[in-house]
């Protein structure tokens, strides 16, 4: 028993072909409209758009990325303690501070900047740092110790008084 074809036209070439055929024996042309057919405009259109459908969120999130403040993590960020130390050493003096810092937020940070006042009893500033430690990684919703140290410019009974603040942080992730 022969099957029995129904008679369709091609859409390039318009030759006859067999209804539901994929592709036209005459020209090789793909007979679907969603194919991308370099013989069909509308397939092209069809896969640009299906492109521009992905591209624009992502440069949007790229964009969100690349541009949002960099110290934007500092709020999450406390020094939950501190405490000042002296060392004298052969090679000098050095004051240190050791303390806590405590993540608040959902998102890991690393590489915080801190500044250190340091004041005399009569609370004027005579000496100061700022460091940042690199590779301190601090994960979401936890606490790490953290140390600043530096050269001592003064003799060590005249820091009456410190004060620290973080100055900048880096999100752990970028995305
Ligand atoms: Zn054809």
């Amino acid at each position: 028993m022969q099957a029995v074809h129904a008679a369709s036209q091609c859409r390039h070439c318009k030759e006859e072909i067999r209804a539901g055929a994929a592709k036209c024996p005459h020209c090789l042309g793909w007979q679907s409209k969603w194919m991308l057919d370099p013989q069909s405009p509308r397939g092209i259109l069809v896969v640009l758009g299906i492109l521009l459908l992905f591209a624009v969120p992502l440069l949007l999130l790229t964009r969100a990325t690349l541009f949002r403040d960099p110290d934007q993590g500092l709020d999450q960020l406390v020094i939950s303690e501190s405490e000042m130390h002296h060392s004298t050493v052969d090679s000098g003096r050095f004051v240190t501070v050791v303390g806590k810092l405590r993540n608040t937020g959902g998102e890991s940070l690393k590489n915080p900047h801190f500044e250190v006042q340091f004041f005399n009893a009569d609370g004027k500033l005579i000496d100061s740092l700022a460091s940042n430690s690199y590779n301190l990684i601090i994960p979401a919703r936890s606490e790490v110790s953290f140390k600043v140290r530096g050269v001592a410019d003064r003799p060590a009974r005249e820091y009456a008084r410190y004060q620290i603040r973080l100055t900048g942080v880096s999100r752990a992730r970028i995305f």
